[in-house]
């Protein structure tokens, strides 16, 4: 579903319900009241466009000048754009460019089209800078534990994890110019935890090419900035409270031209003989990462960028992601668990350089 509002005409409709109601009290009260009407319009317009998309939400707000016109369906275009990455890349749909990927076991380059090319390219790019811990090969065993489309009875046994493990590997993947060639034809590729950063950038590619200066798109919390929310006024991004039981925001800091992405555990998990397993799987044990960090932020230009990071910074753990950011002086924002309730922020160098551009 989409739905598409616009500040410009709740104002209008603001101002003829004050002018129906001053029309009782008299004209000298019009007068003023036309004055006030406009001085009270807004130089801009914002125009929003929501829907649902990859199994979560999307949200696009575009800021334009009284003088600028929104090209006709603009909002229909957005939520293509956004079905195109769906329809190619999603675990869930049995018809998809990447299931049909998964289930193919040939020797030959699986041609691909250009999106998924791309997001082959970054995910091969960060998989090999961070030593594996983003590896798009993980989807059997996010089949296993049960986070992909299929459920499951009970966690898998050490036997079960040590056997699927063999056919988890980035490196068996080579990006050829016929197409994706699989070295061993077991390989199946899971892109959640890039795709949705991958989204945001493309939308914004949309926006660009309609010239549009100031704008925020957020796909299941990754977010892309573009300009300023108001003349004068930066995009204030929130990051959520690491907790599953509400949502909230945590914090919230101020963007410009850039990307946020997020990953936790703190959603996506479940419960099983007191035990927590979360979505973010390590690829070389096999095994759900443990529940030392709460939350990761990264900032970056491009969101499909700050997407893989942050799952990455998950897998790597407190110390070597952290050592990681740090060290390529990537802004990033890890959150521990202090308790149940209480949490402590760990902000990169770069991380804290961004806040302080803008304070
Ligand atoms: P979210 O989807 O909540 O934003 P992430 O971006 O961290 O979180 O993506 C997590 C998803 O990525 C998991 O649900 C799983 O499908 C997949 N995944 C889990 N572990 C890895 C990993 N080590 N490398 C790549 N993808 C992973
Ligand atoms: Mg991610």
């Amino acid at each position: 579903m989409l739905t598409i509002t616009s500040d410009k005409d709740k104002s209008i409709i603001e101002s003829i319900k004050k002018l129906l109601l001053i029309f009782r009290c008299g004209e000298v009260f019009i007068l003023l009241l036309l004055v006030s009407c406009s001085t009270r319009v807004p130089p801009y317009n914002l125009f929003s466009f929501s829907g649902d998309i990859m199994g979560t939400t999307y949200q696009v707000k575009i800021i334009l000048s009284k003088e600028q016109i929104l090209p006709e369906g603009m909002g229909e275009k957005i939520h293509a754009c956004l079905s195109k990455i769906d329809q190619l890349m999603s675990t869930y749909k049995l018809d998809s460019e990447l299931s049909q990927f998964n289930q193919y076991k040939g020797e030959a380059p699986f041609p691909v089209s250009k999106e998924t090319r791309e997001i082959f390219e970054i995910s091969q790019e960060i998989a090999k800078q961070t030593g594996g811990a983003l590896d798009i090969t993980v989807f059997p065993l996010v089949e296993i534990w049960g986070f992909g489309p299929k459920s499951i009875e009970h966690p898998p046994t050490k036997e079960q994890v040590e056997e699927i493990l063999k056919n988890v590997d980035y490196q068996k993947i080579e990006i050829l110019p016929e197409g994706i060639k699989k070295q061993n034809p077991e390989i199946q590729c899971d892109f959640s935890a890039v795709a949705k950063g991958y989204a945001v950038d493309k939308v914004a590619e949309l926006l660009d090419e309609n010239s549009f200066a100031n704008y925020m798109v957020e796909v299941g919390g990754e977010v892309r900035v573009k300009g300023e929310k108001y003349p004068g006024t930066l995009w204030n991004i929130g990051i959520e409270r690491p907790v599953s039981m509400e949502r909230s925001t945590f914090l919230a800091i101020k963007l410009k031209d850039q990307s946020m992405a997020t990953s936790g555990n703190y959603r996506n998990f479940y419960i099983w003989e007191n035990k927590k397993y979360s979505h973010e799987i390590d690829p070389h044990t096999g095994y759900p990462v443990p529940n030392t960090i709460a939350s990761v932020s990264v900032i970056h230009p491009s969101c499909a960028y700050a997407d893989a990071y942050a799952t990455a910074f998950m897998v790597m753990g407190r110390d070597e992601g952290f050592r990681f950011a740090e060290e390529n002086a990537i802004p990033a924002l890890f959150i521990y668990p202090m308790n149940e309730t209480q949490f402590k922020e760990q902000p990169t160098s770069a991380w804290k350089q961004i806040i302080q551009s803008f304070k």
